[in-house]
């Protein structure tokens, strides 16, 4: 998260804003802004990127100094559930030379995240690279190629197109965002037509070959069979994440998983005793928010206290423009799951309440998008919580804390909601849900 993945991502998502807004203004002054063209140096954008993520580095480590941790650099493998060894990296792994320090310990917490899926008939090179590449370059591509309309593919999409590259992504599901409700990906489609992103779906890679205007280029297979070639000065490879499990020696440790995760039970404990995992390496939703209330669990049951990890729900945000953020259920999901009669036996109430009715949306002249409320029909008890607009991440702490809170429609539908402010939608999306609404 802090080095390659949400903090550098969001850093460039937020230079790549202004960027585009100062080109904006430059084009089109508004407001009585007016600026000369601005000019993009990517190795400065990246430098002030890296900067964050060191100042954020140092703070992690004076929170471990102040613990009184120690840190050892380098890379582990497991001999067994009590000991390890640590050899000290060389560039591309351990040093296999290097004399190792072995380690024993009566607990043993397996947090080691997950790297890129390749593709195998696109393996990463030069040209073809993971996110934690592209959010190192300091040239921009001119021609960029995203393969995966999820998270990370259509985040950084936005804000390369934003910096101002050509960017296509190609999808091989029929709609980009699978994980959001088609309505929300809708609106995130719209989104990235209004940058200028072309958004391939039906579509597979097939390799790369000759290009029109480049050495090489991508030949794309489509849903009717025909094929393409995209030119690219760079493709971004975003087709989901797997365990960082592989070097670790796992398998001296026989654990249970599930599919390619570690199965672990309330309190992260796997199928051996004495050891935990959290984060990536224990499944989806693969979001680091998740691995640190999973740490604190795990800290929790290890010092003897009482603890579960047993959350209504984990709030989950994609930084595309527009933004989307859910928390809990929506109504798709709950439709198709096999709980439904279990979690909504009287059936659902829900609403949407549009963003171009929302004082706030309209004043940051962004209006498109709409918060949703999904709720018990018969007690009214919330069971999710999304929107998609402009700003809307920030709701994600409110979505979450209703939920688990245990919250009802009447609860949001009679807070008072500070104006002007995009969460007045969420009381708007409530009062419409138990038909009483304020504006149509
Ligand atoms: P993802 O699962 O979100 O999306 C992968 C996409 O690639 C899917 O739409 C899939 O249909 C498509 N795909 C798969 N194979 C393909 C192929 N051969 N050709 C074309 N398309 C193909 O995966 P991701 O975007 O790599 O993200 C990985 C994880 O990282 C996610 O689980 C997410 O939870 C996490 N993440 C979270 C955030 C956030 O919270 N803001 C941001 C980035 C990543």
């Amino acid at each position: 998260c802090l080095n390659v993945g949400c903090i550098p991502s969001k850093a460039i998502i937020h230079a790549a804003d202004e960027m585009m807004r100062a080109r904006e203004l430059a084009a089109r002054p508004s407001m009585g802004i007016q600026l000369d063209p601005p000019r993009l140096e990517l190795a400065q954008t990246m430098a002030w990127k890296d900067g964050i993520v060191g100042t954020l580095g140092k703070g992690v480590k004076a929170l471990l100094e102040r613990a009184g941790a120690r840190v050892m650099h380098g890379h582990a493998r497991l001999l067994d559930g009590k000991r390890c060894e640590v050899r000290p990296l060389a560039d591309n792994g351990p040093d296999d030379d290097a004399e190792p320090i072995r380690v024993h310990c009566e607990h043993l917490l397996l947090a080691t995240g997950s790297r890129s899926v390749p593709l195998a008939e696109l393996p990463f090179s030069e040209t073809v690279l993971s996110s934690t590449e592209l959010l190192a370059l300091t040239e921009l591509p001119q021609k960029l190629v995203v393969v995966g309309a999820g998270y990370i593919g259509l985040e950084l999409a936005c804000a390369f197109a934003k910096l101002g590259s050509e960017v296509t992504v190609v999808e091989a599901a029929e709609r980009p965002l699978t994980q959001y409700d088609t309505e929300h990906a809708r609106v995130v489609g719209a989104g990235l037509r209004a940058l200028g992103i072309e958004l391939l779906c039906n579509a597979r890679v097939q390799g790369t070959g000759p290009g029109q205007q480049r050495d090489q280029a991508l030949q794309v297979e489509l849903a009717d069979q025909s094929s393409m070639t995209l030119d690219f000065d760079r493709v971004l490879v975003a087709v989901g994440r797997r365990p960082a499990s592989d070097d670790l020696g796992l398998d001296e440790l026989a654990l249970d998983h599930d599919g390619p995760f570690v199965r672990v039970d309330e309190v992260c404990r796997t199928s051996m005793r004495n050891v935990y995992a959290i984060g990536d390496l224990t499944g989806e939703p693969m979001l680091a928010h998740r691995a640190m209330a999973q740490g604190e669990v795990v800290a929790a049951h290890v010092a003897g206290q009482p603890a579960s990890f047993d959350k209504v729900c984990i709030p989950a945000v994609c930084f595309t423009d527009p933004e989307v953020v859910s928390a809990g259920w929506s109504p798709e999901r709950l439709a198709a799951s096999a709980d439904a009669a279990r979690i909504a036996p009287h059936g659902v109430k829900t609403a949407r309440f549009p963003f171009k009715a929302n004082g706030r949306a309209l004043t940051m002249a962004r209006g498109s998008g709409f918060v949703e409320v999904l709720a018990r029909a018969d007690n009214h008890l919330l069971l999710g919580l999304s929107a998609v607009g402009t700003g809307v991440s920030e709701l994600a702490g409110g979505f979450a804390l209703a939920l688990e809170m245990g919250a009802c429609l009447e609860d949001l539908a009679h807070t008072v909601h500070a104006h002007p402010t995009l969460g007045e939608a969420v009381q708007e999306a409530a009062l419409k849900a138990l038909g009483q609404p304020l504006h149509g």
